[in-house]
């Protein structure tokens, strides 16, 4: 850490917002940037959108002292918030407070981060050399600013998965751009006209593709000629009806549930095994076809293929990650969707988040990479962490600990977490530390579970990790 420098924190969302939180309390100085006009920008696309985590578990502890200083007046903590209500009740107050809005960047784009005057390949005083952030301002002015360490929580949100299914978007995608939607449009209500009494197919199986089928299902009400169609590249879709009443996050398991019911209605067209190939645009609608040759004829595509992370900014900065899942290394194996389709992951902070670039982390969302189990609560841990170790205090970096509820979404037939050893996740009230509790349980890095880290980095941590 290079004393009086300020620390760079990139994207003012939930996580880099109370990133910005902890660090004021350790006396550290964040400076924030954000490429949107305001803050939680990527939130404000999903407005419309209810969470399924209870406010409780959607503050972070240093975000919420700061607020409360300035006269903040705490949610209803059992209340789902809407999208738009946590930016409003929560994320636009933290921002408007004056210790963050005079640290606060918007309309101010990260386009890349590297050591002040080495690329990639120097070694020599690497760690001692403060980093460079470019910035690109509204004007399209670029600006350089020199930082002792830098925490980026940018999302996902602006990188989503092409709809072909080997990785590359379908040929044709790029084409039928103009058919394809944002992967949380508001169908009922700001994007209502490109859907209403049109043919629509949502591809995915997550809860954006439920929350959407859901929503034009209340559309088709009002506009009986919108039909509502859905692939999904696997064999069955009960991935997405998930943990029904056994969710731990009651809501998710009613979505699941409802969406069931509207498919074995009729009024979702579920098609499986459909793994898209080609779109082809044309004057009758957009056709999408399947590896195996099965066509659909579409007005409009919504996406819900999940995110991946845009790494490009990073490209001279030595990264640490999981070749499958793009995490950190030692995350990696822990949230690997192959293995496991729990969203209960161990608690974990800057030890497991660390680079062989000093002083760099990535938390938040985009800290999993390809993985979709990401919850704000392990984020708000994740900076905590990070800025202990900023200042630090390696004991209190590596005290991880988290409450979470578990999920009971693990699914059958994959790897979940239950494949956890019981031992290494504790939990409360039941014994296989997975899918049957519905209690909220209190997890820490569990020993044994680590995978291919140098143990150089390990030390200053070890003390402290429970
Ligand atoms: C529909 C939906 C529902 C969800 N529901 C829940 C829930 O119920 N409970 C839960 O715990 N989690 C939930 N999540 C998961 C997760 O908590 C959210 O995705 C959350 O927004 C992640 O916060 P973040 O700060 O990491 O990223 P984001 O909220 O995506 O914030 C990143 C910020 O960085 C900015 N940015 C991007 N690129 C740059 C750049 N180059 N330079 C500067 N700024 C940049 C963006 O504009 C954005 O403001 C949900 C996610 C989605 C999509």
């Amino acid at each position: 850490m290079h004393e009086n420098s300020p620390v760079a924190v990139i994207g003012a969302g939930p996580i880099g917002l109370a990133a910005a939180a902890q660090l004021l309390e350790r006396g550290l100085d964040p400076i924030i940037f954000e490429a949107g006009p305001t803050a939680a920008a990527a939130i404000g696309q999903w407005r419309h959108v209810r969470l399924f985590s209870p406010w409780r578990f959607n503050l972070d502890a240093a975000a919420v002292r700061l607020l409360e200083s300035n006269g903040w007046e705490t949610p209803r903590l059992t209340a789902l918030p809407y999208g738009g209500e946590l930016i409003d009740e929560y994320l636009a107050p933290l921002a408007a407070t004056p210790e963050i809005a005079s640290r606060l960047h918007t309309d101010a784009r990260v386009l890349a981060v590297t050591r002040q005057g080495m690329d990639k390949t120097h070694v020599r005083h690497r760690d001692a050399t403060p980093f460079i952030v470019r910035v690109e301002q509204s004007a399209g002015e670029v600006l350089d600013y020199a930082v002792s360490a830098v925490i980026d929580a940018s999302g996902t949100w602006s990188a989503r998965n092409p709809l072909g299914t080997s990785g590359l978007p379908a040929i044709g995608e790029d084409h039928a751009a103009g058919k394809i939607s944002s992967p949380l449009p508001d169908v009922v209500g700001r994007d209502r006209a490109a859907f209403a009494g049109r043919r629509v197919l949502v591809v995915g199986a997550g809860h954006s593709a439920a929350n959407t089928l859901i929503s034009l299902t209340e559309l088709a009400k009002q506009e009986p000629d919108t039909r509502i169609l859905w692939a999904v590249r696997g064999a069955s879709p009960d991935k997405v009806y998930g943990g029904g009443d056994a969710d731990g996050l009651p809501a998710r398991g009613q979505l699941g549930a409802r969406l069931r019911r509207l498919v074995d209605s009729g009024q979702v067209e579920l098609h499986t095994g459909f793994g898209i190939s080609t779109l082809e645009d044309s004057a009758g609608g957009v056709t999408v076809a399947s590896g195996d040759g099965r066509t659909l004829v579409t007005d409009v595509v919504v996406p819900c293929t999940g995110f991946r992370p845009d790494l490009t900014m990073h490209r001279e900065l030595r990264l640490n990650l999981d070749p499958a899942v793009e995490a950190p290394t030692e995350l990696g194996p822990l949230i690997d969707p192959e293995f496991h389709s729990c969203g209960t992951v161990p608690a974990h902070g800057a030890k497991v988040l660390a680079h062989p670039e000093k002083d760099f982390y990535i938390v938040g969302v985009k800290s999993y990479g390809r993985a979709p189990t990401f919850l704000l609560a392990t984020g708000y841990e994740q900076v905590r962490s990070v800025a202990a170790a900023l200042a630090g205090d390696y004991v209190s970096a590596g005290a991880v600990h988290l409450e979470l509820p578990e999920t009971g979404v693990c699914s059958a037939g994959s790897g979940t977490s239950c494949d956890v050893p019981a031992a290494a996740v504790p939990s409360v009230g039941e014994p296989d530390g997975c899918c049957a509790t519905q209690q909220p349980v209190l997890v820490g890095i569990p020993t044994g579970l680590t995978h291919g880290r140098s143990s150089e980095n390990q030390s200053p941590y070890d003390a402290g990790t429970s």
